[in-house]
């Protein structure tokens, strides 16, 4: 059976670039009726931490990659991962180390200059070490052959076994290492399909040694290449928001960042709209393209104003109050949010800017966009604006409702000779501020006689 994780390490909030290799993960679980593993690789103890781990939770829910075992903490798994090594050490698949750091570095440097990779050069490797002095315990790395990396997406990647390290299982202090402790939790926690960052390709053959030193078969590997910003370098925060939750924050839907981020190297024809269903059935692995892709907001901005035009108004309401009270506006005292909603839902690419353009229908407005005054705003228009005045403040409450208003700026027009046009612009940027909103019945409905009026006086002040 299909059985995949995800394995971040909690020194950080959750990326994007690993929030795309957790949906993969989850995508390649769902497809084939498979369990979808959260593993904490918290053995760095010095970088780990609890509000990470709760970061990463938080990105993992808001964007609803239910996992169906864990979160497994690497660090409740110490004991277990100190008997693999000692079994190492009895079978002698693994030794003892005590070489000094100069020993090492003078190694190193000549290597280095020899122009060789620098690489540990066994030297311990047959001595015998007092376990009760200092040391480390190192893998032994199959001397010759090669290991193949069969990688679903990158094909097979060949590794001489002359380039690959003996590396350190256990460190000084007792702690064990990354490729240990992953190789561990891989095998003992059945996982089938490893989908992971290229960044761990390089590491990949020396865990399948290890894996078969312990007498496991590897996994299926998938290296998923790395996100790219705007200038071809590796996406990091010089570009921006790279974390989850921040753009939830910016207002950004949750479906619309999935559908963003599978998306990014990964396509199907030439269809840019996916449900989670859709992704589930449609996601293979192998489709994975293999070069980098590159971050591109624009892109995923279509993609969230697609997702807030066409979600329930109700919900996107739900998701706007708190972005509304971002910036001083109480959502309760007003229009509905929801009618707010359904009539600006195509304006914005965020909820943080369906927040800003909607704000006049809560409060007054501090300044007219200066384009906008100066072309609707003209003496030309008074006429029209005190007519208005004059019609609106005859209306009675219950007739304030868009049929009836659009009939009050159509009689206008047609009483001064004027297109609609020229009398609903100017009404539009007293009223807004703006020469953009919705249909000016709907606006007017929404600002609400008061404030209309109010605004009126305003403009022919
Ligand atoms: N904990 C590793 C990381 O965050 C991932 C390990 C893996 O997926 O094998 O880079």
């Amino acid at each position: 059976t299909v059985r995949t994780r995800f394995a971040p390490s909690p020194t950080g909030y959750l990326h994007v670039g690993g929030a795309r290799t957790a949906l993969f993960s989850y995508l390649f679980a769902r497809r084939h009726g498979g369990q979808f593993v959260l593993r904490i690789e918290d053995t760095d103890l010095e970088r780990s931490t609890t509000e990470s781990v709760n970061a990463i939770m938080e990105g993992m829910t808001w964007l609803g990659l239910e996992y169906d075992e864990g979160p497994f903490f690497q660090t409740e798994r110490f004991e277990r991962y100190q008997a693999v090594i000692d079994a190492l050490l009895d079978k002698g698949l693994a030794y003892r180390c005590d070489c000094p750091k100069e020993r090492l570095e003078r190694l190193r440097e000549t290597q280095m200059a020899a122009k060789v990779k620098p690489r540990y050069d066994g030297h311990c490797r047959g001595r015998q070490i007092d376990p009760e002095q200092p040391h480390v315990v190192r893998f032994k790395n199959p001397v010759d052959g090669a290991v193949i990396v069969d990688d679903l997406i990158r094909g097979r990647v060949p590794f001489a076994n002359s380039e690959l390290d003996d590396l350190i299982l256990r460190r000084s202090d007792g702690s064990p290492t990354y490729n240990l402790t992953v190789v561990v939790d891989d095998a003992e926690m059945e996982i089938s399909h490893v989908i992971r960052g290229d960044d761990h390709l390089n590491n990949t053959p020396r865990q399948i040694n290890i894996l078969k030193a312990l007498g496991y078969e590897p996994p299926q590997y998938a290296h998923v290449p790395m996100i790219l910003g705007h200038d071809g370098k590796r996406l990091s925060k010089r570009h921006g928001a790279v974390s989850v939750v921040a753009y939830r924050d910016q207002g950004y839907l949750p479906e619309a960042l999935l559908n963003y981020l599978i998306r990014l190297g990964w396509s199907h024809g030439d269809q840019e709209v996916f449900s989670l269903d859709e992704m589930i059935a449609l996601f293979d692995i192998a489709d994975v393209n293999t070069a980098a892709s590159a971050f591109n907001v624009e892109k995923l901005d279509w993609l969230n104003q697609h997702y807030i035009q066409h979600a329930d108004p109700l919900r996107i309401a739900r998701l706007l109050s708190p972005h509304m009270g971002e910036i001083g506006i109480d959502p309760t005292e007003g229009p509905a949010l929801v009618d707010v909603v359904r009539a600006q839902a195509a304006r914005a690419k965020t909820l943080t800017e369906l927040a800003q353009i909607s704000a006049f229908c809560y409060q007054d407005f501090d300044d007219y966009d200066e384009t906008a005054a100066k072309k609707h705003l003209r003496p030309v228009a008074r006429p029209a604006l005190e007519r208005l005045r004059a019609e609106l403040e005859m209306l009675a409450l219950e007739d304030w409702e868009p049929e009836t208003l659009h009939r009050v700026v159509e009689r206008v027009s047609e009483a001064l000779e004027l297109n609609m046009g020229k009398v609903a612009q100017p009404l539009r940027v007293a009223i807004v501020g703006r020469a953009a909103s919705p249909g000016i019945d709907v606006t007017l409905q929404l600002v609400g006689k008061a404030a209309t009026l109010r605004r009126i006086e305003r403009a022919l002040a």
